[in-house]
């Protein structure tokens, strides 16, 4: 047909069909490249209690720090680095990587005497599906010597329920390994929230989009609200992600959200920047979180 018809060629090849097949292979040739060269960071980002009022630990965030294209956001790359079979690698740098970091603040803290801090890691539906994530977690936790519970996976909804029975099977493997599994994104997806909340899981994380809306959105707030009872009655714990201001910070005080992270405490920062702020500090509450 592209021989004979003229429209369907024109179409075919026309500069703008073409432009982001291109892209693709050079982002997944470049990122190739980039794990070999070490042109990926994690970033972390703090994570807070509210009772306690203390860091108990940080989400590691994948950055690429690209010769040419400057810091890229792991939503450029990432389903990139999914479709061509790569996260597999980039998922299993991030776990060994973090796993050594957590380790190093964590003899940092424990010569100050200061509590031990969790790091949690972003695992995506296709690494929760295609690859030997069970493996990939206890090959980094021995070799860091991590204690498996200071490591939170954070797996998605879409990424359970995409193969729910082979999900559940992964789920309980991780479980057995004594890592702690958190729902990421929770609230937007599609799933029966008995379903979810019957799954081995230590917390829900409570998507940025609901806490966007606090306090004034009554829809937002109702979610919220759901989501944190119906976590008290499970024994689950409740994190709300993307916390920005005060009156957020206030209304999730209310509806006994356990641990918040956000811009209102800090944004995701170079693993020595976290090192030199959080890490083998003397343990003062959060400004913002004492009082009431
Ligand atoms: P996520 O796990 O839901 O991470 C939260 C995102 O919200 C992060 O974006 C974080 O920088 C941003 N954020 C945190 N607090 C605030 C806030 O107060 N306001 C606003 N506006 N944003 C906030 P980031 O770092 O661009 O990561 C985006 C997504 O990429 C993550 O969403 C996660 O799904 C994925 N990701 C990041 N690192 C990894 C990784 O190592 N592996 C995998 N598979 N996915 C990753
Ligand atoms: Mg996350
Ligand atoms: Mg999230
Ligand atoms: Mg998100």
């Amino acid at each position: 047909a592209a021989k004979g018809g003229g429209r369907m060629g024109v179409q075919l090849f026309s500069a703008d069909m073409e432009a982001p097949v291109l892209e693709r292979l050079h982002l997944e040739t470049d990122l190739r490249r980039a794990l070999a060269e070490g042109e990926l960071m994690l970033w972390y980002q703090p994570q807070w209690s509210m009772d306690g009022r203390r860091l108990v630990g940080a989400e590691a965030l994948l950055r690429w720090n690209h010769p040419h294209r400057g810091l890229v956001p792991p939503g450029q790359f990432i389903p990139v680095a999914e479709a061509s079979g790569l996260i597999r690698e980039i998922g299993a740098w991030v776990l060994d990587q973090a796993t050594r970091d957590a380790q190093a603040w964590n003899a940092a803290n424990a010569a100050q005497g200061a509590a031990p801090l969790r790091v949690a890691v972003n695992v995506s539906a296709s690494q929760l599906n295609r690859s030997d994530i069970v493996e990939t977690v206890a090959a980094a936790l021995a070799a860091h010597r991590l204690p498996p519970h200071l490591l939170e996976l954070e797996l998605t909804e879409s990424g359970i329920v995409e193969n729910p029975e082979h999900g559940l099977q992964v789920l309980l493997r991780l479980q057995a390994l004594g890592v702690r599994l958190a729902i990421d994104d929770f609230g937007t997806g599609f799933s029966s929230l008995s379903y979810l909340t019957r799954l081995p899981v230590h917390s829900l994380k409570i998507d940025r989009s609901f806490v966007a809306g606090l306090p004034a959105a009554q829809s937002d707030l109702a979610v919220v609200q759901a989501i944190c009872a119906m976590a008290r009655k499970l024994g689950l714990q409740v994190v709300a992600e993307g916390v920005e201001t005060q009156a957020q910070l206030q209304t999730l005080k209310h509806t006994g959200c356990d641990m918040v992270q956000g811009f209102l405490f800090a944004k995701p920062m170079p693993a020595h920047e976290f090192r030199q702020r959080c890490v083998a500090q003397p343990a003062t509450a959060h400004p913002l979180l004492s009082g009431s």
